[in-house]
C-alpha cells in the first residue's frame, strides 16, 4: 500500500526543495516566504515501499488564521496520512520548533528534518541533532536539501518509522490549564475521536476557535459530549488563551538554547548591512529601479541578436517550404493558409517571443533566489499600507509578472479577506511574461527603433516606465478600492526577510527556459495554430465581397478610432482572451489578410506593413497602454473566479482594469489630437 507523507514547515525552508529531491519533481523553489501556496504532491519509492508525498504550504503556526495556515493544519487534523516530515531551517530553529511542538500535539508520527545545514556551518552556526531528537522525542535528519544531502538518511528513518518507538514531547502548561484540559480529555474520550488527539481537542476547545470546531463537528460528523461547553465556561478565569502560544514559544526557546551554538555572534553582520542599503529609504526604491531597468538592458540587449538569427532562419526555411508545397501541387489556398498565415505567425512569435523570454526569466529567477524580490516588497510596503492595503500584495505582484493567474492564487498569503481581493483585483496591473514581449516590441518598433547603446537605453528607460505606470496603476486602484468597495482597517502584519542565499545559476537557467520559456512558447504556438486557421477561414469567407474578418473590423474600428486603435486591434484583444501571448499574432495575421508582406525577415517589415495600416506612434502608445490595462487572460480569470467563488468579484477584475486602459488610451488619443 502507498504511504502518505506529508511535508510541512516555515516557509521557506527548502520544503520544495526536499520534494523536487525525493520525487524527481520540479515544484518551483525561490528564495521568499509565500510562494508555495497550493500544496502539489509526487509519488517515490524507496526499498519497495511507494510513497506519495505532499507539499503543504509554508506555515508559521497552525494557530493562526492564514488561508495557508489553515489548509495545512486541516489536511494534518482531518487527512489520512502516514508521517509528516517536518522541515526546519537550521538557522532559524527556535521559530520553526513553534510549528514542530504545534504538530506533535497532533501526532506523534513525525520525523524532523534540519535543513540548511550548509549555511549554518558557513555562519559558524552549529546544532546538536542528537540533543534536539531526545529533547524532541522524535527523530531528527540534518540536511543540505539543495546538494540532495541527507536524503539517503530521511528515506531510511521514513522507512524504519513504524518499526521504532519513539515518544514526541508534550508542551505542559500551566497547572490549572492540564486541569482543565484533563476534564475535557475525560469527556472527550466518551466518544470516537477518530485519529484525533484528544488533548489537541481540548486544547483547541479551551482555545474557542469556533470555525475550528465547526470543522471538528463536520469530521466527526457526531455532536459533542454536552458537558464540553460547560467545563470551557465554568474554568474560562482560570485559563487564558495566550497561554498556549506563549508556553509553547518558551518550550521552543529552551529547546533551541540548548541544541543551538553560536560560534561566531556576528554571524549575519554582513546581511545586515546589504539590508541597510537595499531597504533603505533613501537608497532602497531607487536601487530597486535600476535592478529592474539592469534585467530590462540585458533582456532587450540581449535578445536582438538571436531575434535576428531567428528570423533569418525562419525566412530560409520559408522558402524551402514553399518549395515543397509546389513540388506537391498543394492548391494555392493551401500554401497561402500554411505559408502565409499560420507558418510566418508561427516564426513571429517563436522569433520575438523566445529570446526575451530565455533572458528575462532566468535573470528574474536568480534575482528571486538571491533573496532581493522580499526586499523589494519590503520597500513597498509602506505604499500598500498607506492605500489601506497589505504589504504582502508587493509579493503577489513580484508573482504577477511570471504569470497573473500565479499571482492571484499567490494572494493567498494574504491573511485579510477584504486586502486579499484588494490584491486579486489589481493582479494584472503588472504585465504577464505573455504581455511583455508585446511591450517590448512595440517599444521597440515604433518609438526606438535604432539598435545602438543609446536606443537600448532609451527602450530600457521606457519600459521600465511603462511597468512603474502599472505598479503606479496597482497603488491607485488599491487605494480607490480600500476607500471605495473594499473598505476596511488595514492589518498590520511583519514581512520577513530571508537570508541572501547564493543562486545556483545553472539550475536556474535550465528550469526557467524548460519550466517557463518553453512552456509560454508552447502554448503560444498551440494557440496560435487553430487561432491562424480561424482568423484565415474568417479572411477568407466572403459576403458581398468583404470578407467576415473585414466586418468583425469594421464593426469595432469606430471604437478603436475614437481611442487612437483600430478595429483589428481591439478584435486582437478579444480574440486573445485564450492566452494574451496570440494577441499580436492575431495582429499581423488579420493586416497580412488584408495585404501582403513581399519580404518577411525583420522586424522592420512588420513595422511597414503595421504604417501601411495606418499605425502612428499613438497607436504604438496605446497598444503598449492596452496591453498592460484590460481583462486578464481567460486562466486568470478562472483562477479569481476560483479563489474569491464570486462571479462578481470576477467581473470586476476584468472591468477595472479594462475601464482604466480604454480611459487611458483615450486621454492619450485626446491629448495627441490636440497638439
Ligand atoms: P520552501 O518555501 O520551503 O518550499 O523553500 P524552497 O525549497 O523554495 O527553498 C527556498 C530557498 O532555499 C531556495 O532558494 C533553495 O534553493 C534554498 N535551499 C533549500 N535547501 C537548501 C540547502 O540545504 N542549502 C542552501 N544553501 N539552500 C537551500
Amino acid at each position: 500500500m502507498k504511504k502518505r507523507i506529508a511535508l510541512a514547515g516555515n516557509p521557506n525552508v527548502g520544503k520544495s526543495t526536499i520534494f523536487n529531491a525525493l520525487t524527481g519533481l520540479h515544484q518551483h523553489t525561490g528564495n521568499w516566504p509565500g510562494k508555495t501556496v497550493a500544496g502539489a504532491t509526487g509519488e517515490f519509492k524507496y526499498k519497495n515501499q511507494e510513497y506519495e508525498l505532499i507539499d503543504l504550504p509554508g506555515t508559521y503556526s497552525l494557530i493562526s488564521h492564514s488561508e495557508e495556515e489553515t489548509i495545512a493544519r486541516n489536511f494534518l487534523c482531518f487527512e489520512p496520512y502516514h508521517a509528516v516530515i517536518v522541515v526546519c531551517d537550521s538557522l532559524c530553529l527556535e521559530r520553526n520548533l513553534n510549528l514542530v511542538l504545534q504538530i506533535l500535539e497532533i501526532t506523534p508520527n513525525v520525523i524532523v528534518c534540519v535543513n540548511l545545514l550548509d549555511e549554518a556551518r558557513k555562519k559558524k552556526v552549529s546544532i546538536n541533532l542528537s540533543l534536539l531528537q531526545k529533547k524532541l522525542g522524535v527523530p531528527v535528519i540534518g540536511t543540505e536539501a539543495r546538494k540532495k544531502r541527507g536524503m539517503k538518511e530521511l528515506l531510511e528513518q521514513l522507512h524504519k518509522l513504524e518499526s521504532e518507538k519513539y515518544t514526541p514531547t508534550k508542551v505542559r502548561y500551566r497547572k490549572e490549564t492540564e486541569e482543565t484540559i484533563k476534564l475535557l480529555e475525560n469527556e472527550l474520550k466518551k466518544i470516537d475521536l477518530k485519529n484525533l488527539s484528544s488533548r489537541w481537542l481540548a486544547i483547541r476547545f479551551m482555545e474557542q476557535d469556533l470555525i475550528l470546531e465547526q470543522e471538528i463537528l463536520n469530521y466527526l460528523k457526531k455532536p459533542f459530549p454536552k458537558n464540553i461547553k460547560k467545563i470551557v465556561i465554568e474554568r474560562k478565569k482560570e485559563n487564558s488563551n495566550d497561554d498556549f502560544v506563549s508556553e509553547i514559544m518558551k518550550k521552543a526557546e529552551a529547546i533551541s538554547e540548548d541544541v543551538v551554538c553560536y560560534n561566531n555572534s556576528c554571524y549575519d553582520e554582513r546581511s545586515k548591512k546589504i539590508d541597510r542599503i537595499l531597504t533603505s529609504k533613501k537608497t532602497g526604491i531607487p536601487i530597486m529601479i535600476i535592478i529592474l531597468m539592469l534585467i530590462f538592458w540585458l533582456t532587450i540587449t540581449g535578445a536582438n541578436y538571436p531575434s535576428s538569427w531567428l528570423f533569418q532562419l525562419f525566412s530560409n526555411l520559408e522558402t524551402n517550404l514553399i518549395h515543397v508545397l509546389s513540388y506537391m501541387h498543394a492548391p494555392s489556398w493551401m500554401s497561402s493558409l500554411l505559408v502565409g498565415g499560420i507558418y510566418r505567425t508561427l516564426s513571429w512569435v517563436i522569433s520575438v517571443m523566445l529570446p526575451p523570454m530565455a533572458i528575462f526569466f532566468p535573470l528574474f529567477t536568480i534575482f528571486e533566489d538571491l533573496g532581493v524580490l522580499p526586499r523589494i516588497a519590503f520597500n513597498l510596503d509602506k505604499g500598500f499600507q498607506k492605500c489601506k492595503a497589505c504589504g504582502k500584495q508587493a509579493l503577489c505582484m513580484m508573482m504577477g509578472f511570471g504569470c497573473n493567474a500565479a499571482g492571484v492564487i499567490g494572494t493567498r498569503i494574504i491573511d485579510s479577506k477584504r486586502e486579499r481581493l484588494i490584491a486579486i483585483l489589481t493582479n494584472n496591473f503588472v504585465p504577464c511574461n505573455g504581455r511583455f514581449p508585446m511591450i517590448i516590441v512595440m517599444i521597440s518598433m515604433f518609438l526606438v527603433s535604432a539598435s545602438n547603446q543609446i536606443a537600448s537605453f532609451t527602450q530600457v528607460l521606457l519600459l521600465t516606465a511603462v511597468i512603474l505606470l502599472g505598479i503606479g496603476m496597482t497603488f491607485f486602484i488599491s487605494y480607490l478600492l480600500s476607500h471605495t468597495l473594499l473598505k476596511g482597517v488595514p492589518s498590520s502584519f511583519v514581512l520577513e526577510l530571508p537570508p541572501y542565499r547564493k543562486p545556483q545559476i545553472l539550475k536556474v537557467i535550465v528550469r526557467s527556459i524548460f519550466d517557463k520559456t518553453l512552456h509560454v512558447v508552447g502554448r503560444a504556438i498551440i494557440v496560435t495554430i487553430p487561432t491562424g486557421f480561424m482568423i484565415w477561414i474568417l479572411a477568407n469567407i466572403h459576403i458581398e465581397n468583404t470578407s467576415l474578418l473585414a466586418y468583425i473590423n469594421h464593426f469595432f474600428d469606430p471604437f478603436g478610432k475614437m481611442i487612437g486603435l483600430d478595429g483589428i486591434i481591439i478584435t486582437a484583444f478579444l480574440l486573445g482572451f485564450p492566452a494574451n501571448e496570440i494577441i499580436i499574432p492575431i495582429m499581423i495575421m488579420s493586416y497580412l489578410s488584408l495585404g501582403t508582406l513581399t519580404d518577411y525577415n525583420s522586424i522592420s517589415e512588420l513595422k511597414n506593413l503595421l504604417i501601411d495600416h495606418g499605425w502612428t506612434i499613438l497607436t504604438a502608445i496605446n497598444t503598449i497602454l492596452l496591453s498592460l490595462m484590460h481583462f486578464p487572460c481567460a486562466t486568470t480569470c478562472l483562477t479569481i473566479k476560483k479563489e474569491t467563488g464570486s462571479l462578481k468579484w470576477t467581473l470586476y477584475a476584468m472591468i477595472i482594469p479594462t475601464v482604466c486602459g480604454i480611459l487611458l488610451c483615450f486621454l492619450t488619443t485626446l491629448i495627441f489630437n490636440l497638439f
